[in-house]
């Protein structure tokens, strides 16, 4: 192998230990803080002590993360393409 495979195998790998962490981050924790209100749910005015409900996170201070949206968008896609069969018997099924 050249100096310059070791080097991009290297890179791979770690991209690839990256990439698992973030999915791994996306399953544990799909929320992470807003980003404009930092978790707080409120935006401070900024003279005084006024203070208003953040309208990005609807004053949850939650964010979903990007990784997890796309989870969601893409198994959506897949159920929308492959619709769950009804195996329950007839006469029990709902109308
Ligand atoms: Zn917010």
């Amino acid at each position: 192998m050249t100096p310059l495979n070791d080097a991009a195998s290297a890179l791979a790998i770690v991209a690839l230990i990256v990439t698992m962490g973030y999915l791994l981050a996306c399953a544990a924790w799909p929320f992470a803080p807003c980003r404009r209100c930092h978790g707080t749910g409120c935006l401070r005015a900024p003279l005084g002590r006024a203070f208003r409900l953040c309208p990005r996170c609807r004053a949850t201070g939650r964010r979903l993360r990007a990784g997890r949206r796309a989870y969601t968008h893409l198994t959506r896609h897949y159920r929308h393409g492959h619709p769950r069969r009804d195996t329950r018997p007839p006469g029990t099924r709902r109308r």
